[in-house]
């Protein structure tokens, strides 16, 4: 080994090495589960830690990407993942920029620097934030990569997302050697058509997925002011659109059109505990039923997402069945508390497309009329810029609430969005644990009080109720 080798192995170990010390003096204090500063200190140290991770996971790397859906992907994947290998890492945690990865690393170490558990097989699932896909995969490079959906997100941290589409089709058009193994691809999403397009040009194995099924196809109030456009330049028309900007789509000019997923959906049942998926294989091999225990379309589009990972990897689709099923679901995503006889139930959104789908989701299935706790804020994680919610469609909860509270940091802003809505508002305060115990005071006993909230409101709650039921507020 040369001398520069032996010099940049002794500082990824000691990068190791105070990474681990960091996460163990964050759990000590209790500093929200210790879930990034490992892989931010060790990346400090050490800033190429990525390759050697990558080269220590021998390239078993799957990158899940996407404006919504990342986390519950992720997840799934790695359930499915686990009933065949022995060892998966991921960053569950939900921490998705590059220093995630590295934390990750650092959290599935023993004491004496072994991955815990580590027999035969190893595998790895990260959930990768969509403006870190390119510096990452020059890093990593994975060998599957999957897609799941891009729509307006936080444009104060990255800018539109048209650059972000070319930013991550440049990247695998600039060094071939960045190019995965394997791509999966929402064929649904016109603004990922030209990475099927990249996969199919390198002669990469390209899974795609999607929807037909007109049952659960949005109606027009759904249709957001948001336009898409082909590269040549003529707008996008959809014949069926299911969520945000995914749909059956087609270029009103050109020739360009949704491929034919190899994943389909043809039969969709939303109820209020679960979906019901029928879903045909491209090869025909079979058609699978399935029950998801999650609420909403999203969760649909999950799942056949996870199914076409797992496909890319080696695991046939009928065998990710009964993992699907059983999969338990993620922190603070649909996530459930009992208490004193009254369910609480958390449900995540941070941009326009995610809370119209569970806003649709709760009227459609959910009990009527609702108990609802709205909390929105605007810490970095939340994005800054709150102005997304005008384009989200509140007037849907016009008559559909028993009552309806506001809280969080920008508290008055979405008071006033409901009022415009003319959603009627039972109290509005910043307090989030005020607004809490308000709501909790107000919800019967085996009533369900729903709380949708942004990111840092989520972790909030969560940790609130987690402690009154006595269970773990923080990751594991
Ligand atoms: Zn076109």
């Amino acid at each position: 080994m040369s001398v520069m080798g032996i010099f940049n192995l002794i500082r990824f170990e000691l990068a190791i090495c105070l990474g681990k010390c960091a996460l163990l003096f964050s759990q000590i204090f209790r500093r929200g589960g210790g879930t990034a500063v490992s892989g931010l200190v060790a990346t400090f140290i050490q800033p190429n830690i990525q390759q050697q991770i990558s080269k220590i996971l021998s390239r078993e790397v799957i990158f899940v990407t996407g404006t919504n859906g990342k986390t519950g992907t992720s997840s799934l994947i790695s359930q499915i993942l686990r009933s065949k290998i022995d060892f998966v890492l991921s960053n569950s945690s939900g921490s998705n920029l590059a220093r995630g990865v590295v934390s990750a690393y650092i959290s599935s170490l023993g004491i004496g620097g072994i991955l815990k558990r580590r027999r035969h097989s190893l595998a790895s699932v990260f959930e990768v934030d969509e403006a870190v896909i390119p510096s990452l995969s020059s890093r990593m490079n994975p060998k599957i990569q999957v897609f799941l959906n891009l729509s307006r997100d936080q444009l104060d941290r990255y800018g539109e997302i048209d650059s972000i589409a070319s930013s991550w089709v440049q990247s695998f058009s600039s060094d071939s050697r960045i190019l995965p193994d394997a791509l999966v691809v929402n064929a649904d999403d016109p603004k990922l058509f030209s990475l099927i397009d990249v996969g199919r040009k390198n002669s990469i194995r390209t899974i795609t997925f999607g929807l037909d099924d007109s049952s659960v196809a949005l109606d027009d109030s759904f249709n957001g002011q948001e336009r898409d456009y082909c590269a040549c330049g003529s707008h996008i028309r959809y014949e069926l659109k299911y969520l945000g900007q995914s749909g059956a789509w087609s270029c009103s000019s050109c020739d360009i059109r949704r491929p034919a997923p190899d994943v389909l959906a043809t039969k969709v049942v939303l109820e209020s505990d679960r979906s019901y998926v029928e879903v045909e294989l491209a090869d025909r091999s079979e058609i699978l039923d399935l029950t998801v225990h999650q609420q909403g379309l999203y969760s649909v589009y999950n799942v056949l997402a996870a199914i076409s990972a797992a496909w890319a990897y080696g695991i046939h689709p009928a065998d990710s069945i009964d993992v699907i099923e059983s999969a338990t679901g993620v922190f603070g995503r649909q996530e459930e508390f009992l208490f004193a006889n009254v369910k609480t139930k958390i449900w995540l959104a941070k941009n326009p497309q995610g809370l119209n789908e569970v806003l649709r989701t709760l009227t459609e299935t959910a009990e009527s009329p609702l108990n609802l706790l709205l909390v929105l804020n605007d810490e970095i994680q939340d994005g800054r810029d709150i102005s997304w919610i005008y384009d989200a469609n509140f007037e849907i909860l016009a008559s559909r609430c028993k009552f309806l509270a506001c809280s969080g940091s920008r508290a008055h802003n979405l008071s006033l969005r409901c009022l415009i809505a003319g959603i009627p508002v039972s109290k509005s305060d910043s307090n989030i644990m005020s607004m809490l115990n308000f709501a909790l005071d107000r919800t019967l006993p085996t009533e369900t009080l729903n709380i949708v909230t942004t990111y840092t409101g989520m972790i909030e709650i969560r940790e609130e109720l987690a402690n009154r039921i006595g269970i773990s507020p923080y990751w594991k």
